[in-house]
């Protein structure tokens, strides 16, 4: 397992690095941060638009999408 910040060969499994201190599990908690996101970013616009088919008040889907995405992010 290879240290982003400054290179360094640490063991594998290993949580922070030996060197520099820096964390080894950073980018992979980003990476499910991003996924999450993706998803709950889908299931919003998927709300909103299904809210706007039904037609309640015209801009209730845009505000239901807006008010999902303010929660969550
Ligand atoms: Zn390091």
């Amino acid at each position: 397992m290879k240290c982003q910040k400054c290179g360094f060969q640490n063991q594998e499994g290993a949580k922070f690095c030996k060197r520099c201190g820096g964390s080894l599990e950073k980018q992979k908690s980003s990476t499910r941060i991003w996924i999450v996101s993706a998803i709950l970013i889908v299931v919003c616009v998927s709300a909103a638009v299904f809210l706007h088919e039904k037609g309640n008040n015209g801009g209730s889907g845009l505000r239901g999408f807006l008010l999902c995405r303010r929660g969550y992010l």
